[in-house]
């Protein structure tokens, strides 16, 4: 019988061949499998629930990850889910499974990290599980949250005319990392060498330790903006476009002049000879979150700094466009992060 090698699915193609047949049975399950967190109900309320899995040597390199920054990275990671809802993130549950090359300090360190992250944003830890590896270090959250009914931001609400935005800026993840690789080369070539990271500070801390946006779901509220449609940029900002779109059943317009990037990003695209766009459009992890909302709320948000409109939703689901700088339409592909691409 001839056997189908996972890469010729990709992850999305995984997920949905793996869920395609998955039956509910409980009437309380109002979203199940396909947004950025399953949503259940509970009474006046929505409970928000989702679960990320950080493997060491796919998603963290041990030999430049401060362990600190890994625990914090693997809970805020799940709460940047409950936001992308609209929610408030209340418990996690960790699950860890342990070779034996890290030490009982080493857990600690881990730990601290994670402490750190659940008193910011106000989160209990009440449960998890831990287990040995055979090799390597895998970290498992699941974050619970919750949101009133009418505030709900699901993938699916976009319409036509709604305005695209973002929070923050983006490619600044992607661009830490492509540091921490470069300087993980020149170490393992002179181990006596001292590099001069800080200024790359900025963009570090985006691949090590990102924050979750809260303050953009909080300024929202205040705001008094639901917006019709959200999801945080875990995968990169042309990804997480086309899902929305599939979502909707719609397309949209961006504009590249439009998209925000860090100077330091930029700096950093430079020297690798990449176009900074091409950082924010199929980078990772900027944990940014891509949401719509009526044309109406424009003037609520146009004044905020940290929110950049950068195009329209369009009726037409074919449609995917970037427009250039210099004019040229571009159809948005998704080449985010596949972890059973080929080349990866
Ligand atoms: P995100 O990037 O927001 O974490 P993913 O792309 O990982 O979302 O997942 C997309 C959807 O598929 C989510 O609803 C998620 O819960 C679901 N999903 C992912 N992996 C699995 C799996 N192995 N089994 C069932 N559902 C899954
Ligand atoms: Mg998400």
């Amino acid at each position: 019988m001839n056997k189908t090698p996972i890469t010729s699915l990709g992850e999305f193609g995984l997920i949905d061949h793996l869920t395609r047949n998955i039956k509910q049975y409980d009437n309380g399950t109002i979203k199940g499998i396909g947004d950025d967190t399953a949503a259940i109900d509970a009474g006046d309320d929505l409970i928000l629930l989702t679960k990320d899995l950080l493997v060491e040597g796919v998603h963290f390199n041990i030999m430049y990850t401060p362990l600190k920054h890994l625990g914090y990275k693997s809970i805020a990671v799940n709460l940047s889910d409950i936001y992308a809802m609209n929610g408030t993130p209340t418990q996690v549950i960790v699950g860890i499974a342990i070779s034996s090359r890290y030490t009982v300090e080493a857990l600690d360190e881990i730990y601290d990290g994670m402490k750190l992250a659940c008193e910011k944003y106000k989160v209990d830890l009440v449960g998890g599980d831990t287990t040995s590896s055979v090799s390597g270090l895998f970290i498992s959250v699941t974050a619970m949250g919750k949101v009133p009914k009418d505030k709900i931001t699901y993938r699916s609400g976009a319409k036509a005319n709604d305005l695209i935005c973002v929070s923050g800026n983006l490619g600044g993840a992607y661009a830490g990392l492509l540091v921490l690789e470069r300087e993980k080369e020149v170490f393992k070539a002179n181990p006596q060498s001292q590099p001069d990271l800080n200024q790359f500070a900025y963009v570090l801390e985006r691949q090590l330790k990102p924050e979750p946006r809260k303050d953009i779901v909080d300024l929202l509220m205040e705001k008094e903006i639901v917006p019709t449609s959200m999801i945080d940029i875990s995968d990169g900002l042309a990804s997480e476009i086309l899902h929305i779109c599939k979502s909707s059943g719609v397309g949209a317009v961006i504009y590249e002049e439009k998209i925000p990037v860090d100077v330091q990003t930029a700096t950093v695209a430079h020297e690798f000879k990449i176009d900074p766009t091409t950082f924010a459009l199929n980078g990772g992890e900027d944990y940014e979150l891509l949401f719509t909302i009526n044309q109406e709320d424009y003037d609520k948000i146009s004044a905020l700094e940290e929110i950049a409109v950068i195009g329209h939703i369009t009726e037409n689901p074919a449609q995917t466009d970037l427009i250039s700088t210099s004019g040229n339409v571009i159809t948005i592909r998704a080449q985010g992060w596949d972890s059973f691409r080929e080349d990866s």
